[in-house]
């Protein structure tokens, strides 16, 4: 059965085509600029790249363009659509309504809207995605995989913030967590390379892209993460300021006049290592202004290192101990410097690193020596992979 994996935005979508049996990408491609004017660029598996500028005024025709690209005769790598057995969405938010990937019905959209409150510029445009695949493909089995599901099974303590009761029970508020699906995914991942039960192990994840977010996973289940209520708290991020004294929010607005909605883009879109070192949100730009010699763009890394550090340092506390340390995302896999800022801070854990192993890329490795008495991995994610396991199951129990 072959998976069209798709992650809606609200003007851009992500698709990748899985065979559901071999594991294999057959293709990936991106649309965006929906609504505005719309460009398309297509990666079939062993064949060039391509890229197209029709027009794609909504959703549903970049669906359509999607299939009509998978279907080419020649950059396409499918002949019919029915060879399409699911379509496996990645959906930001869950809420407390879904701790597992679901298959969509009338009832899991609903909630899925009900959702929006949490996450205004994600669950909405997840929402078309939806509509638009059920209107072109009304026969195939539509499947959602939450970034929150995986975190539901934190303890209350973990969840809950110190604020009046009645704000969880009348809206909600409470730490949710995401990066689920990629949390999960390597995890298990570090898991068989260790050739250890999951079940038997203590493992802090650590997912450093644009955004980050750091996961204690004990006995296989998120029991802590630094991301909450929203994607904005726990690490600095490249333009999220993470986790702050509320009073600084408070201070703030009332010193400089700012209205909430100032004070939201100055958290999220100005804030973290762009907001430190002046320079930009790609580590890359940092880490290059900093071999420059530009001690903000130094400080910026140093800071991002110490929260990270400081964030495994809680999690080794509340696990009672940490079997491994695990780098995935844009930053996590590629940043051989950043790992060993990092990891500088974590000595007196027992890690150590081998050079050589922390400067390769590209595929699973374990970055410390025999001696080092935490493993430390790099793993790269692959999020498509858990939303295609996962809708091939739920879709191969509706079979039976
Ligand atoms: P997203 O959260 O958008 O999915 P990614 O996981 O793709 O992000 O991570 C993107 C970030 O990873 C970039 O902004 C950049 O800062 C960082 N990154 C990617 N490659 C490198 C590299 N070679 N060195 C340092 N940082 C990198």
């Amino acid at each position: 059965m072959k998976i069209l994996v798709l992650n809606c935005g609200s003007s851009s979508l992500k698709y990748q085509l899985i065979d559901g049996d071999t594991e294999e990408l057959l293709a990936k491609g991106l649309c965006e600029r929906i609504g505005i004017d719309g460009a398309l660029t297509h990666e079939p598996t062993g064949k060039d790249k391509v890229s197209f500028t029709d027009p794609l005024p909504d959703h549903k025709v970049a669906v359509s363009r999607v299939l009509e690209v998978l279907l080419d005769p020649e950059y396409g790598v499918i002949k019919s659509v029915d060879e399409i057995g699911a379509c496996g969405h990645r959906i930001v938010h869950g809420g407390e309504y879904f701790a597992n990937s679901v298959l969509i019905t009338d009832e899991v959209k609903d909630a899925i809207d009900k959702c929006s409150e949490l996450a205004p510029l994600h669950n909405p445009a997840n929402l078309i995605g939806i509509n638009a695949c059920e209107e072109i493909m009304p026969n195939v089995p539509q499947v959602a995989v939450f970034d929150t599901a995986f975190h539901q099974t934190m303890p209350e303590r973990a969840y809950l913030y110190a604020i009046p009761y009645k704000y969880y029970e009348k809206y909600k508020i409470r730490k949710y967590g995401f990066h689920g699906t990629s949390h999960m995914y390597v995890s298990r991942v570090a898991a068989d390379m260790m050739d250890i039960p999951i079940e038997e192990l203590k493992i802090i994840t650590c997912h450093l892209g644009n955004g980050a977010s750091i996961c204690a996973v004990r006995n296989g289940i998120s029991i802590d993460t630094s991301m909450g209520f929203t994607p904005l708290d726990g690490i600095a991020m490249g333009t999220r300021s993470g986790s702050i004294d509320p009073a600084v929010v408070l201070f703030l607005m009332k010193k400089e006049g700012l209205s909430v909605d100032d004070m939201d883009r100055i958290l999220n879109k100005e804030s973290g290592v762009l907001g430190i070192s002046g320079v930009s949100s790609d580590f890359r730009d940092i880490e290059e202004a900093q071999n420059e010699g530009n001690p903000h763009a130094a400080t910026a890394l140093d800071t991002f290192a110490y929260r990270v550090a400081k964030t495994i340092g809680e999690y080794v506390a509340t696990m009672k101990g940490v079997d491994a340390i695990v780098f995935t995302a844009g930053l996590g896999e590629n940043s051989s410097s950043m790992r060993l800022l990092i990891c500088d801070y974590l000595r007196y854990l027992g890690i150590e690193l081998d050079s050589y192993k922390n400067s390769l890329r590209g595929k699973p490795v374990e970055i410390t020596t025999k001696q080092s008495r935490v493993q430390v991995f790099v793993i790269p994610t692959n999020e498509e992979l858990v939303i295609a396991r996962d809708t091939k199951e739920i879709v191969d129990k509706l079979g039976k």
